[in-house]
């Protein structure tokens, strides 16, 4: 099938187009530098944003793809998780358009979508079952073991406070670097030592693994970024940012790709996806990677222009539903901004 896909969960304006497993297009209309001077996304400004993107966003897919409005199958939307304003904008214009249209329209999760990102990567073997999948953003920390991907996520764990690129973000404000912090982080580290400073793993003693072993805390090391920080500069001495840069990160990669691989561990599952923009921190690919292989276990990354928000892998989540016979979502549902893991297209009973 020929399907649109939009996505308007946080900042990313994201309009798709697959036939089938097939990527067309992918555009990708950001709002960030509208948030940057606030330091984080601003909900308003986001939905705004959102708002003015889309139709010329819907426009230029199109054209990438040398097909028209009325070649297309189905419809795709991000009904949840994510900034509830910025998804209504979204859901508005998919259901407009699938009315218009007379097309169904496939009403999907946005976590669900990550995962389905990697089955558009021409270039890999088909995605095997089971995987553990880390995915991780600015806006989310989650630990997935996937069966199906049309039927099966179960959510094994996830960030009880920031999520892992929210505490780039704010690491990256304290130590005076501008927003987004994880490239600017990533830069300054280039130069620093990972183990000048022993910062804290969060949810790693004893203690917390029975409770929440694959459960995420960065808040804990964000205070003790900004403690460390504080009583470095009240002793007149100069902070050193490469190092503090370079210690932070590996604490987060640290444990990150810790927890992924006991998941892979205690399941017994021999495969490790990665997903969402702080995939594009190298140190943590190379370190995923390393691990993984001394552990055997395949790692899988999806080119970043898909690990990132877009459309084309909500577009992709909907043609696997499609190909796998599903019935399309009704009109009556809404814009869900906790819509759980485990519901991969949103369920009947939610349709308000
Ligand atoms: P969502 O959580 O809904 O996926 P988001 O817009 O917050 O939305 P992304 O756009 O996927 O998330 O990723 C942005 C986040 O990734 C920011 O927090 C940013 O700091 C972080 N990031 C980007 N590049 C890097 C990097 N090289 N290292 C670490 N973090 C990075
Ligand atoms: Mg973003
Ligand atoms: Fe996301």
């Amino acid at each position: 099938p020929l399907v649109l896909g939009i996505e308007t969960s946080c900042d990313e304006t994201g309009i798709g187009i697959v036939r089938g497993r097939t990527l067309l297009s992918n555009t990708i209309a950001s709002s960030m530098d509208e948030h940057a001077r606030y330091g984080g996304v601003v909900p308003e400004v986001a939905a705004r944003a959102h708002l003015e993107a889309l139709q010329p966003s819907i426009e230029a897919a199109l054209a990438e793809s040398h097909v028209g409005l009325t070649d297309i199958d189905a419809i795709a939307v991000t009904s949840g998780p994510g900034l509830a304003g910025a998804l209504m904008v979204g859901v508005g214009a998919a259901k407009a358009l699938a009315v218009s249209l007379e097309r169904p329209l496939y009403a999907v999760n946005h976590l669900v979508g990550h995962i389905a990102a990697d089955i558009l990567d021409a270039d890999a073997p088909p995605l095997e079952y089971p995987t553990v999948a880390l995915l991780v953003s600015g806006g989310h920390t989650s630990l997935l073991l996937v069966r199906d991907l049309t039927t099966d996520v179960e959510l094994l764990g996830e960030t009880m406070d920031d999520a892992a690129g929210e505490a780039f973000d704010k690491v990256a404000r304290l130590l005076g670097l501008p927003y987004p912090g994880g490239p600017e982080i990533d830069r300054a580290a280039a130069a620093g030592d990972a183990d000048a400073i022993r910062f804290p793993r969060g949810l790693s003693r004893a203690s917390d693994l029975a409770a929440h072993r694959y459960d995420f805390s960065f808040s804990g090391l964000k205070t003790a970024v900004a403690r460390w920080v504080e009583q470095t500069q009240a002793a007149g001495e100069e902070v050193p940012v490469a190092d503090v840069a370079a210690s932070f990160r590996e604490a987060v990669v640290d444990v990150l790709v810790t927890k992924a691989l006991a998941a892979c561990a205690d399941h017994g599952v021999p495969r490790l996806l990665l997903g969402g923009g702080v995939i594009a921190n190298k140190r943590l690919r190379d370190v995923a990677i390393e691990r993984a292989d001394a552990a055997g276990v395949t790692v899988r990354i999806p080119p970043l222009s898909l690990c990132t928000d877009n459309g084309a892998m909500i577009a992709a989540l909907a043609a696997e539903l499609i190909m796998a016979g599903r019935p399309p979502s009704t009109l009556a549902f809404g814009a869900d901004s906790t819509l759980p893991v485990t519901e991969i297209q949103v369920a009947p009973s939610r349709e308000a």
